[in-house]
C-alpha cells in the first residue's frame, strides 16, 4: 500500500459513523465543527469525518475521538435559522488519523489514506459474499426500513468492499459495532464481521416478528399525513414558532388576494400556500416555498402601462434624446402609426445592428421613454445554456426562474419595452441551444403562454415590445434573425460626432456632476480635439468617458484655485487627457512604393488597413506577415498569382519571381481584420513595388479579386467610407458591383470623397498608381 497523506480539517461526529460510499445529511451546530466545515469548502471541499468515542461529550479532545473515520467529499451546505448549517457529505475512503496539526480554533490533522486493496480471488470470501446478499436481502424484507431497491443496486455491484460499506450503513447498528466494522480494513475482516453481525440482526428481527413487537402495519397515506402534522404542530408551539407561522400565512393569504391574479395562477398560489402551511415556515421547504410565492406575487400578471400614441410626442422625444439616427427614428413613427390604426403592436421584432457605442441602447431607452412604457435590458452575451432564458425546474437545488421572468418583474408592466442586447453573442453548448427558447419568447403566436420551469405557469408575453441590438448579424442564428427586422445603425463621422458630444453628452455629464452648464463651457475646437486625438471608434462611448474625464479635473481645479467657472480649450485638454493618443492613421504624406491604404470593415466599424509590400533578391518565396487572418492570406496568394501572370502588362519583368522574393506586411490593428477585400490592395501594392510605381497617397481602395482580375463586390461600404474620409482620404476606389451602396453613405461624406467604380483591377491600377511622367 502506498501511504498517500493528506491535510484536511476534522469533524468529531457524535452517534453516527459515515461508511465510504454513503451518502448522508446531518447537522452540524458546534461552533469549532462549523468553523473546519468552513475552511473545507474554502480548500478542496473534503473533510474528514470520525466519531467521538462518547456522544455526550461537548469539547471532545484528541483522547475522545477514534482513529479511523472517513474523508468525505461535502456535496451541499445549507444555513438553518440559528448557527446550525445541514451538510450533505458522500464518503470517500477511510483515513487514519495519523497527527493533530492544529486543535484551535478548529481540529486539523494529517490523515492517512486507507484505500481498499486490490481483490484476491477467494473462496471463502466468495462464499461470505454471497451468504451477505442472502441474509442483507431477509434484513431488508424484515427490517422494512431499507428501500427495497438498493438490493437490486447491491446485486450489480462488483466490487466485495464496496458492497460490505454500503450493507454497513444500512444496518441500524449501535455505534460500536458501525466503528468496529469500520475498523476492518482488510476486505476479508470486514466480510467475516459483516456476515455474523448481519446474522445476528436478521435473529433478532424474526424474534422481534414472533413476539409481535413490530406491527408492520403500514399507515395509509392520509393517516400518515395527519399523524406527522400533528407532530409537526406540537413542536411548533413548544417552540413558539406557531404564531409567528400564522402571521405569515395571514400575510401571504391577503397579498395573494389583493394581488389581481389570473385565475390559473391564483390557484396555483393558494395551493402553495397550503402546502406553506403544513411544512411550517421554518423548514427548508418552507422555504422554497416562499421563494416561489414571492415570485408569484412580484410579477406583473396584470399591470399595465398607458401608451403613449401621440406620434408627435413621441418624435419629439425621439429628435430631443437623440441626434441623427433617422432611420430608427422613422421606423419607430412608422410602428406608431401602424399600431394607432390597427391597435396591435405585432409585427417583427426590431434589431438594432451596429458598432459599440453608437447608441443602440440608448435610442432603446429613449423608445420606451416616447411610448410611456417601463424599460428592462437583459444582456444575452455569454448565454449557453437554454435554462437560462427559461429557468430551472423547481426540483433543482436553488432553482431560479429564467431571464426573461426575472426581466418581466423588473419590468413591474406586462407590456415594458425589452431589450435584448446582444444577441449577435449567444452561444450554444449541450445544456440545450438558448436560440431555440429565444425563438418561442419572441414569436407573437407563441408568447402569449411562454411557460418558465421554474414558475410551471404561463406568462403572457404578448404585449411586451422586444427590441433586440448586434454587433454583427453574422453570428445570430438564422431562424431568429428571420423574425427580426434590421436596422443598421453605422458609426458616426467627426461632425456627427462634435453634435452629438456638444448637445447631448456634455450636458448629459454637466448634470450628473451637477454642475451648472454655465460653469464648464466646452470650446467647439477642443471637443473636435478630443474626438481626432483621443478616441478611435465607429460609437461615442470612449468620447463620453473622456469628456467626463474633463469634467472632473476641471471641478477638482475650480474648487483648487477657488475659479468660479472654466473654459475648455485645447490646451486645457492637453493638461487634463495627457499626451495625444493618436496621430491618427492619416493618409501617407506623399506618394510612395508599395504601400497602398485598404479599407475594411470589422464589427467595430470600418477602419482603414494600410499594406506594404516589399521586394528583395531571392528565390521566389512569398512572405506574408503581420496580422492576416485565414481569408487574407489566401487573397494575398490569389493576387500573387494574378501579379505573375500578368505582370508585363504593368511593365513588371516577366520571370520577376524567379529572382525576388515578396514580403507582405499588414499592421497589427486593435480590432482583427479578414476578408477577401483587401484583394484589389495586394495587387495594387505587389505591382507598385515590383514595377517601382508610385502610389497615389491620397486614395483608398477595397473589392475582392479573382485570379483572372475581376472585382467582385464587398460589404460595408457606408463604414468603410466613413473610415477612409477620417483618415483624410479624397479618392475611394470601391467595386462596380456596389454602386448601389454608395447612396447609403451620408451626404457631407459623400460630398468630400470622389468614388471611382472599377469591376476590374485595369481600372483600379490605372486610378490607383501615379502616372510616369
Ligand atoms: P450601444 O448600445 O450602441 O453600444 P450606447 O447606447 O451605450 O451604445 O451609447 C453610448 C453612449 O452614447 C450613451 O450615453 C448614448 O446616450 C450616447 N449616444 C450614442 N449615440 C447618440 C446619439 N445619436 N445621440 C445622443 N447620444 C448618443
Amino acid at each position: 500500500m502506498d501511504n498517500v497523506e493528506k491535510v484536511l480539517p476534522l469533524i468529531p461526529l457524535r452517534g453516527i459513523t459515515i461508511f465510504p460510499h454513503m451518502v448522508l445529511h446531518f447537522d452540524v451546530g458546534r461552533e469549532k465543527s462549523i468553523l473546519a466545515l468552513e475552511e473545507a469548502m474554502l480548500r478542496e471541499q473534503k473533510i474528514f469525518l470520525v466519531a467521538q468515542k462518547q456522544a455526550k461529550i461537548e469539547e471532545p479532545n484528541e483522547d475522545d475521538i477514534f482513529k479511523i473515520g472517513t474523508i468525505c467529499n461535502i456535496k451541499q451546505i445549507l444555513k438553518l435559522p440559528g448557527d446550525t448549517v445541514r451538510i450533505l457529505v458522500e464518503g470517500e475512503s477511510r483515513g487514519r488519523l495519523a497527527e493533530y496539526i492544529k486543535k484551535e480554533p478548529f481540529f486539523e490533522a494529517k490523515i492517512e489514506v486507507l484505500k481498499d486493496e486490490l481483490i484476491v480471488e477467494n473462496k471463502e470470501d466468495e462464499a461470505l459474499i454471497r451468504a451477505i446478499r442472502k441474509s442483507f436481502d431477509e434484513y431488508v424484507k424484515l427490517s422494512g426500513n431499507v428501500p427495497v431497491e438498493t438490493i437490486i443496486t447491491l446485486d450489480e455491484l462488483e466490487d466485495p468492499g464496496r458492497m460490505a460499506d454500503i450493507v454497513s450503513s444500512y444496518l441500524m447498528l449501535k455505534q460500536e459495532a458501525k466503528q468496529e466494522l469500520l475498523e476492518a480494513y482488510t476486505i476479508s475482516e470486514r466480510l467475516k464481521m459483516l456476515f455474523d453481525i448481519l446474522n445476528n440482526e436478521v435473529d433478532i428481527l424474526k424474534l422481534e416478528r414472533k413476539l409481535g413487537l413490530r406491527v408492520k402495519t403500514k399507515l395509509d397515506k392520509v393517516q400518515k399525513e395527519y399523524y406527522l402534522r400533528e407532530q409537526l404542530k406540537a413542536i411548533q408551539e413548544e417552540l413558539g414558532e406557531d404564531d409567528e407561522d400564522k402571521k405569515e400565512i395571514a400575510k401571504y393569504k391577503s397579498k395573494i388576494n389583493k394581488a389581481k391574479l389570473p385565475k390559473p395562477v391564483k390557484e396555483k398560489a393558494l395551493y402553495e400556500l397550503d402546502r406553506l402551511k403544513n411544512s411550517g415556515t421554518y423548514s427548508s421547504e418552507g422555504g422554497v416555498i416562499r421563494t416561489y410565492l414571492d415570485w408569484i406575487l412580484d410579477l406583473p400578471w396584470n399591470n399595465t402601462t398607458k401608451d403613449n400614441l401621440d406620434i408627435k410626442d413621441a418624435r419629439k422625444v425621439l429628435e430631443e434624446e437623440h441626434y441623427g439616427l433617422e432611420d430608427v427614428k422613422d421606423r419607430i413613427i412608422e410602428y406608431l402609426a401602424v399600431k394607432q390604426m390597427s391597435n396591435s403592436l405585432r409585427g417583427p421584432i426590431l434589431c438594432l445592428v451596429g458598432p459599440p457605442g453608437v447608441g443602440k441602447t440608448s435610442i432603446a431607452k429613449s423608445i420606451a421613454h416616447a411610448l410611456n412604457r417601463n424599460f428592462v435590458r437583459m444582456s444575452l452575451g455569454g448565454v449557453r445554456d437554454e435554462a437560462e432564458i427559461r429557468g430551472h425546474r423547481k426540483t433543482y437545488v436553488g432553482a431560479i426562474p429564467g431571464r426573461v421572468i426575472y426581466g418581466m418583474k423588473q419590468a413591474k408592466s406586462k407590456n415594458p419595452l425589452f431589450l435584448l442586447d446582444e444577441i449577435d453573442k449567444m452561444s450554444s453548448d449541450f445544456r440545450g441551444n438558448p436560440a431555440d427558447a429565444l425563438l418561442e419568447v419572441l414569436d407573437t403566436e407563441q408568447n402569449s403562454t411562454f411557460r418558465d420551469h421554474y414558475l410551471e405557469l404561463d406568462f403572457d408575453l404578448s404585449n411586451v415590445l422586444f427590441i433586440t441590438t448586434a454587433n454583427s448579424l453574422d453570428t445570430i442564428p438564422r431562424p431568429l434573425l428571420d423574425r427580426m427586422e434590421v436596422i443598421e445603425v453605422s458609426g458616426y463621422t467627426s461632425e456627427e460626432k462634435f453634435h452629438i458630444c456638444k448637445k447631448h453628452l456634455i450636458p448629459k455629464r454637466l448634470k450628473e456632476h451637477e454642475v451648472d452648464e454655465s460653469k464648464i463651457k466646452f470650446s467647439d475646437s477642443s471637443i473636435y480635439h478630443i474626438i481626432d486625438r483621443y478616441t478611435r471608434e465607429s460609437g461615442v462611448r470612449t468620447l463620453e468617458r473622456k469628456c467626463s474625464t474633463v469634467i472632473r479635473k476641471s471641478m477638482a481645479e475650480m474648487i483648487e484655485k477657488n475659479k468660479d467657472n472654466i473654459m475648455i480649450t485645447i490646451n486645457k485638454v492637453k493638461t487634463y487627457l495627457g499626451p495625444e493618443i493618436y496621430s491618427y492613421d492619416r493618409a501617407e504624406e506623399e506618394d510612395k512604393i508599395g504601400v497602398v491604404m485598404g479599407m475594411a470593415w470589422t464589427g467595430y466599424g470600418g477602419d482603414t488597413l494600410p499594406i506594404e509590400v516589399s521586394v528583395m533578391k531571392g528565390t521566389g518565396k512569398l512572405e506574408l506577415t503581420g496580422q492576416l487572418g485565414d481569408v487574407m492570406k489566401e487573397s494575398a496568394r490569389a493576387g500573387y498569382s494574378y501579379v505573375r501572370a500578368n505582370g508585363h502588362k504593368y511593365g513588371i519583368e516577366e520571370e520577376f519571381y524567379k529572382s525576388k522574393d515578396i514580403h507582405i506586411h499588414v499592421p497589427e490593428g486593435a480590432v482583427p481584420k479578414d476578408g477577401p477585400s483587401a484583394g484589389v490592395t495586394m495587387i495594387t501594392a505587389m505591382v507598385s513595388a515590383l514595377g517601382g510605381k508610385k502610389v497615389r497617397h491620397n486614395v483608398a481602395m477595397t473589392g475582392e479579386i479573382t485570379l483572372t482580375g475581376r472585382v467582385l463586390a464587398i460589404g460595408g461600404l457606408k463604414e468603410k467610407s466613413l473610415a477612409a474620409y477620417r483618415a483624410g482620404i479624397d479618392t475611394v476606389i470601391v467595386p462596380k458591383d456596389n454602386e448601389k451602396d454608395i447612396l447609403k453613405v451620408p451626404k457631407t461624406i459623400k460630398s468630400k470623397l470622389k468614388y471611382i467604380l472599377a469591376d476590374n483591377i485595369d481600372i483600379v491600377l490605372d486610378n490607383a498608381l501615379v502616372k510616369d511622367e
